[in-house]
């Protein structure tokens, strides 16, 4: 049996799990649903990475050890797969035994390959990225590429990988082999890299002590990132050469978003060519996400709460949404308005209704589901394309084409849609073998339609194949190349929508977190107490300045009477600095002083928000700064 296997990173600790990461596992779940579709044996790897000098910082600022802190932050990756549907057969954790016994084999063997020396390090060193720059890689403004943060000078003593020893092979592998990484603009990237030439890169901390110690020097801690990469192995039981790693490696596809993707590209396979193991098929690096034209980020107030995605349209449409709406690959920018129709018309009018429409059909005019007896020539049309959907599904899915893949799935549906109408099969209640016909072939492309759909929304298709009245188990993508899987004479299943229509302006516009547009109603009462839990004051900005590099926060300093407050306001957009200097506004008191670009907030203005307009809410007469406003 032909096997798959597909890995995400393994994503690291430092904070929970947010939509990023939920993009690339939702991917790689779809490509591993899609090839056990196909009747292959898959292994879906999944982790966290727990180790580094991060990791240590944020437990340190928690006051609990740092593998009580990775003990609380994995679950949070867990339970959201199992929300999200994730079909990992396996989690990773670089703190367990099992990572640390292949990595344990994985140096020793690198350092018997004679490319491990001992030298000085001299680096630009970024804390967040815990990785080293090249001054190339800073750029003229000397700051790191990912944060625009400056960056540390760092000297030390340590173990160094002869990367550059491998420039030539590296080249040449992506040259004979286009597709080892993918799309193709990052192997434009990748290429430019290389052919400017690599640096020998330090695999060690003598620093960092959250880590895993050298086999051949246990006084210094691997480098975290070189040590990560390794888990793609050690969960196979390398360290054993287990039968799981005879089997599944070279991995088909490390899955991962574009930030990492030279780590992949240059360090792994040149570490895997060093101790002579096979390279794996491809990496393919997709794009990063934005929101209403944002970057997302916790401080910008701009996540995407999938949490409330998923309770109003459901898990399945949630999947497909972002599956769907972004070119895979490339970046994608999401607004809700997309979302809503994307919703209302591929799953609610195309697909929905569809089925919806088909089975009214049936139950109004027959019994049980007709036998196709009266075949015409625009039948063969429909059976030719489903075969031809099916090919093209699969070409798409090797190239990781996900949206146009779905895109394919969504003409077939159409083309159906189309059938309904050209052939006015509502009109022949007096040629019933002819409606039978029409109204079989269309059950029978539902049925195809929800095989091709299992990896994308594994429950929806599982819903269409019930309301069909048959059981998901055998609906393969071996069934949908023979047309007749359905059997004259199954029951007729009422209807019942899949997906309810959605108003356009339901959901709440959350663009800021002082944001909250949404009606007061009944169920959102609180009592008094709840009010005088507030501690709200009028302060006076008496200065304000831009938050280097943002285009969104005003660093402000506010007067209350007998205190000044420095706050953090995501306000920029709407006002200069100027423009609030001097302005009474009203400030929840008592808020919890929270970092925003590692500047401390302490409070909150309050501002009315809708969208991207922004509005302070002020005194209506000057009042002595401090007053409590109740
Ligand atoms: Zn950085």
């Amino acid at each position: 049996m032909s096997t798959f296997y597909i890995t995400t990173p393994i994503y690291y600790v430092n904070a929970e799990p947010h939509i990023g990461h939920a993009y690339t596992t939702i991917a790689a779940d779809v490509l591993a649903r899609y090839h056990r579709l196909k009747g292959e044996s898959v292994l879906f790897l999944t982790g966290v990475d727990e180790h580094g000098a991060n990791i240590q910082k944020v437990a340190d600022e928690k006051g609990i050890p740092p593998q009580e802190y990775c003990d609380q932050i994995a679950p949070t990756f867990t339970k959201l797969w199992q929300k999200l549907n994730i079909s990992n057969d396996d989690f990773i954790r670089t703190t367990s035994d099992l990572h640390k016994a292949g990595i344990a084999k994985f140096f020793t063997k690198l350092y018997e390959s004679g490319d491990i020396y001992r030298g000085k390090y001299e680096g630009h060193y970024c804390q967040p990225c815990e990785r080293f720059y090249t001054e190339k890689e800073l750029g003229e403004s000397g700051t790191c590429p990912i944060h625009k943060l400056s960056v540390e000078k760092v000297v030390e003593e340590n173990y160094f990988f002869a990367l550059t020893k491998y420039q030539d092979q590296l080249i040449d592998l992506i040259q004979s082999n286009p597709s080892f990484i993918e799309p193709a603009s990052r192997r434009n990237e990748i290429m430019s890299v290389l052919t400017s030439g690599l640096q020998d890169i330090s695999i060690s901390r003598s620093s960092v002590d959250w880590g895993i110690p050298l086999p051949f020097d246990p006084d210094q801690n691997i480098y975290v990132w070189t040590e990560a990469l390794v888990n793609y192995i050690t969960a196979l039981d390398y360290h054993v050469d287990g039968e799981k790693f005879r089997r599944f490696w070279p991995a088909n596809v490390h899955m991962m978003a574009k930030e990492i993707t030279r780590f992949h590209v240059i360090i792994w396979p040149a570490m895997l060519m060093a101790v002579g193991l096979p390279l794996p098929q491809q990496i393919f690096a997709h794009g990063w996400l934005t929101k209403d034209g944002d970057k997302i980020s916790k401080t910008l107030g701009n996540v995407i709460d999938m949490d409330e995605l998923i309770e109003e349209f459901g898990l399945d449409p949630f999947r497909y949404f972002f599956m769907r709406e972004f070119s895979f690959g490339n970046d994608g920018n999401y607004t809700q308005q997309r979302f809503v129709t994307r919703y209302n018309s591929d799953l609610a009018n195309d697909l929905g209704n569809l089925l919806n429409r088909v089975l009214g059909l049936l139950s109004k005019n027959f019994e049980v589901l007709p036998d196709p007896i009266q075949p015409d020539a625009i039948d063969e049309e429909i059976k030719q394309m489903a075969l031809e959907t099916a090919e093209k599904l699969d070409q798409l899915m090797n190239q990781t084409a996900l949206d146009v893949a779905l895109e394919t799935v969504w003409e077939f549906v159409r083309r159906i849609n189309r059938y309904i109408q050209q052939t006015k099969v509502w009109s022949l209640k007096d040629d019933p073998s002819r409606m039978g016909t029409i109204l079989y072939n269309a059950m029978e492309a539902l049925r195809v339609i929800s095989v091709f759909l299992t990896p994308f929304m594994p429950q929806v298709a599982a819903k269409i194949q019930s309301q069909l009245g048959i059981e998901a188990k055998g609906q393969d993508l071996d069934s949908v190349q023979e047309w007749g899987g359905l059997a004259g004479g199954l029951p007729i299943a009422k209807g019942i929508p899949l997906f309810p229509k959605k108003d356009q302006n339901r959901m709440p516009q959350k663009e800021t977190g002082l944001d909250s547009s949404t009606d007061a109603t009944v169920d959102n009462l609180i009592t008094i107490d709840q009010v005088q839990d507030l501690e709200l004051r009028v302060g006076q900005i008496v200065s304000a300045e831009l938050v280097p590099d943002s285009e969104r926060l005003l660093k402000l300093i506010v007067d209350l009477g007998n205190e000044q407050r420095q706050i953090v306001a995501g306000i920029a957009r709407t006002y200069a600095p100027q423009d609030v200097i001097g302005k009474q506004a009203v400030l929840v008191a008592n808020l919890q002083p929270a970092k925003i670009r590692g500047i401390e907030s302490q409070g909150m203005l309050l501002a009315a928000v809708r969208k991207k307009q922004l509005s302070l809410v002020t005194v209506d007469q000057a009042i002595p700064n401090g007053t409590l406003v109740s």
